[in-house]
């Protein structure tokens, strides 16, 4: 058995045990994932009207998004289990994950992605990991349909956030809100795809409510793509379109449990168009100095849309969950940005170039 190597007070099996389904034969993995940067707005806060408003940077986990969370512990069961592979489904942000983990844990990873819909930087890291990848001609819905399958009857461990280790490993992101905020907030914003994240978030804030550490819970604001928002219309979506491919899915595997965390939260689950992602993508970066991917920006898109009709928000403490780093996505990131020509290293050119001269 392998042993986890001592850690100095980082990762979330480290940071978060007796709220975790751990055994003694769990074996404690980390990258250092978790504990990312709660921080407050200096721009939109006051542009948009907020009381407090700040974001957490999921960005900054070892991967580049929140998937680590969920990952390290389901990797960590499977290995207790005695698994040798992991399969998922992916838009690009858990095979990145779960690559990394399984190299880690020198065992194998398998990552069903639909072709064509991946951002090229999610692409690299399962690359790089050395997963084994396998595009299909469909959507994320029918890739997850798959691995939901093949795990079914072959010794591979599915890693998917139906996976219920998953969620409880994600779950700590609220943890880590309320222990930086000293309860929860008012509110919180966040991007809606599978409907993982939004459930694994909602049982954290209710378990620390239980237990005390919280005296309140915050409504739950998800934000799915216009173009991908079962939810919101109350059906599947065939043949789901966004910008944001993180979010691009049409029939969201927690469903039901996101529907519970609005409902018992008192929260609301709404869409953004891709334009308003994109505004609000822009402004994050330009405004704030925080780079998030496009379906990130689905939650400060989410916060501006309810912003103009519920005033009350002016008095209210709200959290934006920043879910990726826009790294990821470069292609979004410099589209229609035409390349300057380069000039000769002149000071004079570039003063003119400046319009200094
Ligand atoms: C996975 C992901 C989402 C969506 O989370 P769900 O749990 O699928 O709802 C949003 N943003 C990023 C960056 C993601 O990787």
């Amino acid at each position: 058995m392998r042993q986890g190597t001592k850690s100095v007070g980082r990762g979330v099996l480290f940071r978060y045990p007796d709220y975790l389904p751990l055994t003694a034969d769990t074996p404690r993995i980390t990258l250092g994932e978790g504990d990312t940067p709660l921080v407050r707005s200096r721009f939109l806060e006051k542009e948009i009207g907020v009381g407090e408003l700040y974001f957490k940077l999921e960005g900054c986990n070892p991967t580049g998004s929140f998937k680590d969370r969920g990952m390290v512990l389901a990797v960590a069961k499977a290995l207790e289990a005695g698994s040798r592979a992991i399969i998922c489904a992916s838009t690009g942000n858990t095979s990145a994950s779960a690559a990394a983990y399984g190299a880690r844990c020198g065992i194998e990873t398998l990552v069903i992605v639909p072709s064509g819909y991946v951002a090229m930087g999610k692409l690299a890291q399962a690359v790089v990991y050395g997963a084994r990848i396998i595009p299909i001609e469909g959507n994320f819905d029918q890739a997850l349909q798959l691995v939901r399958s093949l795990a079914a009857v072959h010794p591979v461990t599915l890693v998917n956030s139906v996976n219920p280790h998953r969620l409880e490993g994600q779950k700590t992101a609220a943890f880590e809100v309320v222990d930086a905020l000293d309860d929860a907030p008012d509110y919180l914003f966040i991007p809606v795809g599978n409907a993982g994240n939004i459930s694994a978030y909602w049982q954290g804030f209710q378990e620390y409510h239980k237990g005390g550490q919280a005296h309140r819970r915050p409504k739950m604001m998800g934000y799915q793509a216009a173009g991908a928002a079962p939810i919101v219309r109350g059906e599947e979506v065939r043949n789901p379109q966004t910008v944001a491919t993180a979010i691009r899915i049409g029939k969201p595997a927690s469903w039901a449990k996101a529907v519970a965390a609005r409902d018992e939260s008192g929260g609301a689950i709404d869409m953004v168009t891709d334009e308003e992602i994109l505004q609000a993508y822009h402004s994050l970066a330009r405004h704030e100095g925080v780079f998030g991917e496009p379906a990130s920006a689905a939650s400060v898109a989410g916060l501006m849309k309810y912003a103009r009709n519920h005033r009350e928000i002016g008095e209210s403490r709200v959290v934006c969950i920043i879910t990726g780093t826009g790294l990821k996505d470069t292609d979004t990131a410099v589209l229609g940005a035409a390349p300057a020509q380069p000039m000769a290293p002149d000071m004079k050119a570039v003063e003119r170039a400046l319009g200094w001269a």
